[in-house]
């Protein structure tokens, strides 16, 4: 169990069950929605994702076509991804949690578009955009 909540508390969740593919993605728009480096984010199937309070106060930003961010409304957080082409799966950023998940990065995507002023500086694969999945 991985609780998450935002930094103004509103909005709070658990998930139930395993994060897959937890990876780095130095996307522009991962870096722009965090306003960091990059985006620590991993799969999680919706049906282990739980609202516990705040549901209300998520708001969407479709940022391409089908992949909508939700976020808290009021402080901002990244809460979590939907996708159009999969409901039945999320995408999570690590950056709410409140609880260790158990579980690091494993890969580096969308590398090509990172942060002049970033260096990758461990030793887990590096792939210039999203690789197909393993
Ligand atoms: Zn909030
Ligand atoms: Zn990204």
């Amino acid at each position: 169990m991985v609780r998450g909540s935002c930094l103004c508390g509103r909005v709070r969740y658990e998930i139930a069950g395993p994060l897959k593919r937890a990876l780095n993605c130095h996307c522009s728009m991962c870096r722009k929605a965090h306003g960091a480096a990059f985006r620590t984010r991993a799969s999680v199937r919706a049906e282990d994702f739980r609202w516990i309070a705040g549901q209300q106060h998520v708001k969407y930003y479709e940022s391409s076509p089908g992949n909508h961010r939700g976020f808290c409304a009021e402080c901002g957080s990244p809460i979590l991804s939907r996708f159009d082409f999969d409901p039945t799966v999320l995408g999570v950023p690590f950056g709410c949690f409140d609880d260790d998940p158990g579980v690091k990065p494993t890969l580096h995507v969308h590398v090509a578009s990172r942060a002049p002023w970033h260096d990758i500086t461990d030793d887990l694969p590096r792939f210039d955009t999203l690789p197909e999945r393993r």
